[in-house]
């Protein structure tokens, strides 16, 4: 498996471990190819898209020519996941400052999203949610999260924070809120490794 993961900007090195214990765990082999330029997301099986800052984010891979791939590919049904910033840009909708900023969305999942849904003084927080399909709460890391406000019928609702929708899945297409990859828990990278063909 050929696992790209948008290397722009976030936690990159630590989306790559958990792969690879996720791999390990699941017997998978894995390769895990960091991508910055066009050309490659052509070529993966599943793509990562990390947290960061989704407006630089969303232009640099719309500037390079990603994006169009990554749409392309997630049309053909290659998994993508998305977590925080990579939420914001799955979605069809942004709120009023996406809006307003006009930011590039990928536009793929039929979902609203609120970009700073935890305001200033929850910048950043952890809490243990319940994931649909794990057996036990995850605990989730949030740094300057965004949330889902609204959901289209084929979304799959998988997790919630204080009511808030923090976790979808429309097919192919996973989104979180929060950051799986720092808490060394693997269950959110193996249930996207299960979403492989
Ligand atoms: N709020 C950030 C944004 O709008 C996302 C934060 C994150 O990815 N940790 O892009």
């Amino acid at each position: 498996m050929r696992i790209g993961v948008i290397a722009i900007q976030g936690n990159i090195e630590e989306h790559a471990s958990a792969i690879k214990e996720a791999s390990r765990i699941a017997n998978i082999g894995s390769e895990i190819i960091k991508i910055k330029h066009k050309g490659i997301v052509p070529s993966c099986d599943a793509i990562i898209i990390p947290g960061g800052e989704s407006t630089t984010i969303g232009r640099l891979m719309e500037k390079e020519g990603i994006s169009s791939e990554i749409k392309k590919i997630a049309r053909a049904g290659v998994p993508i996941m998305g977590t925080c910033a990579g939420l914001i840009l799955l979605a069809k909708h942004g709120d009023e400052q996406v809006e307003k900023t006009k930011q590039p969305l990928l536009e793929l999942m039929d979902i609203r999203v609120n970009r700073n849904a935890f305001g200033r003084q929850k910048e950043s927080f952890e809490a243990q949610v319940d994931f649909k399909g794990l057996d036990s709460p995850f605990n989730a890391v949030f740094i300057r999260a965004p949330c889902i406000t609204e959901a289209g019928r084929e979304v799959e609702v998988l997790a919630r924070y204080d009511h808030a929708i923090v976790a979808a899945r429309q097919k192919n297409l996973l989104a979180l809120a929060f950051h799986p990859e720092l808490t060394g828990d693997f269950r959110i990278h193996l249930y996207f490794m299960k979403m492989f063909k």
